[in-house]
């Protein structure tokens, strides 16, 4: 697999024809936030008669508009001024603190303390599902220019989180008997070996877990790399490894990222999602509303459509966090809930098990029911879908409808309502 990021990402696309003034800011934009894509994005994926506005190269290609314009104008004139590369680094680094890196205090709140010690690489939110982030998972096929775990891909160790070995996850879980999910997460954990995998995999397996009753695998390989399930040299092993966890009576979710129903039309995924199918694992699929990717109707409409012929189960519609990239990828609450009424008017029910649009914010995953009048008084009428406190699950509170909010922090309560926290 060819991957392209900082000089070979700019020798690509100048190659491709993309102007100098494009590299420029290709070169700055990626001096602070993460860039990779690999050959098959680039050859099958991109439409390169439609760039700059083809949804996938919007998605995986550098934005000036992705920086701050400030940030972009002091990291612009380093390049310029030819600084050295530990310049460029220091203004970075600087730059990634103005950029919300840990985005809902995800390191503070939600690593469980397993016998007196955090326990590193796990997450543990929501009582019944445990997030894994294994060490060798931490990359991706390809990037996301919206990424809200970007700041682990830039080398950043304070808010880097990734587990080392699978015993204390083990003996954590065996200590929550209300677990029942463990999500292996990333990166991407379809990045690892089938033979790494299989070592985080084999030993949720034992007897004394038998309260796990999903594996599930949040990943985007299905449309960065469907050969991983295809062609690749260990693709059979790995769904060996999917028919050994349902054969010992549990279920395999693949949590497939998918932004664009482009993503869906390469022969080689939909051989991939036939294979992984035929594991007796399903498939759901999810990924935020991002401006200049995915942010019309009939985006998707057309996905969701797409991705039920395929057998693939619509599951969220999120909204883009409130880190990184979010100048450029994102969209106001309203316009996100316009668009997700829209879509689902143009489908039949099947592809309407999509949830949305919902925020994964500090207290837990809200959704954006509705905008009502109510007694004289415009309002978001919101409904926690998941709760940090499992009490909160399924509760209604309203906010002022502001046509602006694009986060959850820029919503205030209307009509006295019951605030979560
Ligand atoms: C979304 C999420 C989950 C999974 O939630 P489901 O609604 O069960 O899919 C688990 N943990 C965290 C931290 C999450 O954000
Ligand atoms: S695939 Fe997921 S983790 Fe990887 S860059 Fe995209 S959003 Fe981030």
């Amino acid at each position: 697999m060819k991957v392209y990021s900082h000089e070979r990402l700019e020798r690509l696309a100048a190659e491709r024809g993309m102007p100098a003034e494009y590299l420029h800011e290709l070169r700055v934009v990626s001096s602070v936030l993460p860039f990779k894509v690999n050959q098959y994005v680039v050859d099958e994926l991109v439409d390169w008669s439609a760039v700059p506005d083809d949804p996938i190269f919007r998605l995986t290609f550098p934005h000036r508009d992705m920086l701050p314009p400030d940030m972009f104008e002091t990291l612009s004139a380093l390049h310029l001024a030819a600084a050295s590369p530990g310049v460029i680094r220091k203004a970075a680094r600087a730059a990634h603190a103005l950029l919300n890196p840990n985005p809902g205090a995800q390191v503070d709140a939600n690593v469980p303390v397993h016998e007196g010690s955090p326990l590193a690489g796990v997450q543990h939110k929501y009582a019944e599902t445990v997030l894994v982030f294994p060490s060798q998972g931490q990359t991706c096929h390809s990037y996301c220019g919206y990424c809200f775990r970007w700041s682990q891909f830039v080398g950043n160790a304070d808010i880097r989180q990734a587990a080392g070995d699978v015993s204390r996850v083990v003996s954590y879980l065996a200590a929550s008997p209300s677990v029942t999910d463990v999500l292996f997460t990333g990166g991407d954990p379809m990045i690892m070996s089938a033979t790494v995998l299989d070592r985080w995999v084999t030993p949720l397996l034992a007897p004394e877990l038998e309260h796990v009753r999903t594996i599930r695998f949040g990943t985007k390989a299905l449309s960065y790399w469907p050969a991983r399930f295809t062609t690749d040299q260990d693709a059979d092993d790995m769904l060996r490894l999917f028919d050994r966890i349902v054969a010992g009576g549990r279920h395999v979710a693949v949590m497939a990222h998918f932004s664009h129903v482009r993503e869906l039309e390469h022969p080689e995924v939909g051989e991939a999602i036939r294979r992984i199918r035929a594991t007796g694992a399903v498939i759901r699929a999810q990924a935020p509303v991002i401006a200049h990717v995915n942010d019309r109707a009939e985006d998707w409409s057309a996905m969701w459509q797409r991705l039920v012929e395929l057998g693939v189960v619509p599951y969220y519609m999120f909204v883009e966090r409130d880190t990184g990239a979010r100048n450029y990828f994102g969209v106001p609450l309203t316009r996100a809930l316009q668009i997700y009424t829209d879509s689902v008017r143009g489908v039949s029910g099947l592809a309407r098990s999509a949830r949305g649009p919902v925020m994964s914010a500090a207290p837990g995953k809200v959704l954006i029911d509705a905008v009502t009048d109510i007694g004289g008084t415009e309002v978001f009428s919101l409904r926690l879908l998941q709760a940090r406190d499992a009490r909160q699950v399924g509760r209604q509170f309203f906010a002022h409808h502001d046509p602006a909010a694009e986060w959850f922090d820029d919503l205030r309560p209307a009509l006295g309502s019951w605030w979560p926290r």
